[in-house]
Parts: C-alpha cells; structure tokens; sequence
C-alpha cells in the first residue's frame, strides 16, 4: 500500500543535501511515488535591495544557471526517476509551499540541523516548512560536514 504518492524533496544544494536523498530515495521506492526535488533562489534583490547601484540581473542569471546545473547533477545521483526538478525564486518556505500545493505533493522531506538555543529561537527552514504546510512534512536530520561541496 502506498501512503505517500507524490514526495517533494527540498534541496538547498549544500554537501549536506545527500543526506537527504538516500532517504528520500528509500521512501519514494517503498511507496512507488512520484518524486519531485525543488531548491529555491532567494533573489539578490532580497538582500540588497535597493542598496547597490548595479544592475544584478546578469549575477542573477549566473545563480539560477548554477542552480540548476547543481539541481540536475544531484537527481541523476538519486538513482530513481525524477518527475521535475524546480528551481525557483522567492522566499523559501513560500515557494516550498506553494509548489507542493500545485504538484499536490503529501510529503515534503526537508533536512533538520536539530539546531536549540539561539539558533532554534531564530527558527529553521525546516520549521518554517512545517507551519503552514498543507500536507506531511519529514525532517530528516543532517550533520554539518567539513568538507566544502566540490560538486
Ligand atoms: P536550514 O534550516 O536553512 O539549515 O535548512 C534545512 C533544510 O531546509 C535543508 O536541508 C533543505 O531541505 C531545506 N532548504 C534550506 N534552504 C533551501 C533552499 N534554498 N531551497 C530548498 N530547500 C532548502
């Protein structure tokens, strides 16, 4: 039987997201769902504004173009059949959201530092993934690893 038919992985692209995909991987082939992975660019103009005197389109292109390259290179490495790879732009659990509204995804895996203290206080993507989401929410725990991603 089949409890999850369409899983959305959120992936922030770090050397820490492949601890993500085996588990989502196992899932997916358990329930023979449909998997979708999403990773989402927050626009520089977020961070900056109207502050820098430039026109950032053309650093923004470059972003997106390697997002995507990143996104493509980390689905052929999941080793199961990936119905779409999303890359898009906004504020991050937003888009989470609103895409796994359109896909009518019921589950959504996202990675967990476990952060507390301060860190917890000042919220996660994950815990933001989790309030208002229309539909499960599976937060995989991830351990911060040295190695800078040479992918
Ligand atoms: P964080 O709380 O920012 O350390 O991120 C924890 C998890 O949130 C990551 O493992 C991803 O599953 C997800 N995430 C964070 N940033 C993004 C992003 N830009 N696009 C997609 N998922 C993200």
């Amino acid at each position: 039987m089949s409890i999850y038919n369409v899983i959305l992985v959120a992936v922030d692209l770090s050397s820490e997201a492949q601890q993500l995909a085996s588990k989502a991987r196992e899932l997916a082939h358990a329930n023979n769902a449909t998997l979708h992975l999403v990773h989402v660019i927050e626009p520089l103009s977020f961070a900056y504004g109207g502050d820098v005197p430039m026109d950032l389109s053309s650093i923004q292109d470059q972003l997106d173009e390697h997002a995507h390259n990143k996104l493509a290179h980390f689905g052929e490495r999941m080793d199961y059949p990936i119905s779409g790879q999303h890359v898009v732009s906004g504020h991050t659990e937003t888009e989470i959201h609103r895409l796994a509204d359109s896909l009518n995804v019921d589950l959504i895996v996202v990675g967990s530092h476990g952060r507390h203290g301060l860190a917890l206080l000042l919220g996660s993507t994950a815990n933001g993934v989790l309030h208002g989401a229309h539909c499960d929410v599976l937060a995989v725990r991830v351990h911060e690893t040295e190695a800078p991603d040479s992918e």
